[in-house]
């Protein structure tokens, strides 16, 4: 009946939905976002508390059976079912995202929001649990990775609920956690593909030190030519005796950060290496 491939598992138990719903702070003015919205146990709950929500479902057999459960209710005129892929979609305004996350795109969503504008106020969100700990993991930890950085520099993340396999049906693999997330306001200022691009060759080998990881010779060959174009686009000479490998050491050791680990580092250490590279 349901399709694994779409990560569709069924929140089967009313009083966790209910908590999902109530750890949005809904008000009534408020437009929700809900991603995979599935046969709409969520759906409903949300549409008691909040204005209109704007549901996106890929797959159309269950957009339907959403569709019925409405038809002819005054909850009709307040959802809006947008059949398709959410990552390919052009998301609509929204105040709080309200998600039973499809497991398959739990990283391609966090991404999309990082970038998504105006601000919303908050985001709700299941997530498998191992995925739910990367979100949150701090410097040192073993989950920490290239998605803890980007989530928690764009996010203050909090850990809600555990949430057993046995809740599903079908029962997914692994257990479940709910987050919320409350993007920082304001915003911080970085170019986020250049700040992703040190964060990729930091996290390359995240147990490698910094200057291991900056100096390997296709690394070395991105940042000589990012120099040389951000030279020509500045009207910047670059000096005859460009010697990158130098100039990355002579910029890490400047921030005291040579023997450094990426897999040790917090959001703030990255900044710093950002500020001193310009
Ligand atoms: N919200 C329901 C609930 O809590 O019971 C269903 C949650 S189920 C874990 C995930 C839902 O996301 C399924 O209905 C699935 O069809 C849908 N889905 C999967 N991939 C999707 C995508 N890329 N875009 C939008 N919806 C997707």
């Amino acid at each position: 009946l349901f399709n694994k491939d779409l990560g569709q598992h069924i929140l089967k138990n009313p009083l966790i939905a209910q908590g999902i719903v109530d750890k949005a702070g809904l008000r009534t003015s408020d437009v929700v976002l809900e991603v995979g919205p599935g046969t709409g146990n969520l759906t409903m709950k949300i549409l008691e508390k909040a204005k209109e929500v704007v549901a996106v479902e890929m797959d159309p057999r269950l957009a339907a059976e959403l569709a019925k459960r409405v038809q002819g209710k005054p909850e009709q005129k307040r959802l809006e079912i947008i059949i398709g892929d959410v990552i390919k979609t052009k998301l609509p305004y929204f105040d709080i995202c309200i998600s039973n996350t499809p497991f398959q795109i739990s990283s391609p969503l966090i991404f999309k929001f990082l970038e998504h504008r105006p601000l919303f106020r908050c985001a709700v969100l299941m997530f498998q649990r191992e995925f739910a700990l990367r979100l949150i993991a701090k410097p040192g930890e073993s989950l920490y990775c290239r998605l803890s950085v980007n989530a928690q520099m764009f996010f203050k993340i909090d850990h809600i609920m555990k949430v057993g396999k046995n809740n599903f049906k079908p029962p997914p693999q692994v257990d479940a956690s709910v987050i919320r997330m409350e993007p920082r306001n304001p915003p911080p200022s970085v170019d986020f593909a250049e700040w992703d691009g040190l964060l990729r060759i930091a996290f390359n080998r995240k147990n490698k030190t910094l200057s291991a990881a900056f100096k390997t010779t296709s690394v070395l060959q991105i940042i000589e030519n990012n120099y040389k174009t951000y030279c020509a686009t500045n009207d910047m000479m670059i000096e005859d005796s460009l010697d990158m490998k130098q100039k990355v050491q002579k910029v890490l050791e400047s921030v005291d950060m040579t023997e450094t680990r990426a897999a040790k580092i917090d959001m703030n250490g990255f900044l710093k290496y950002v500020d001193v590279s310009r």
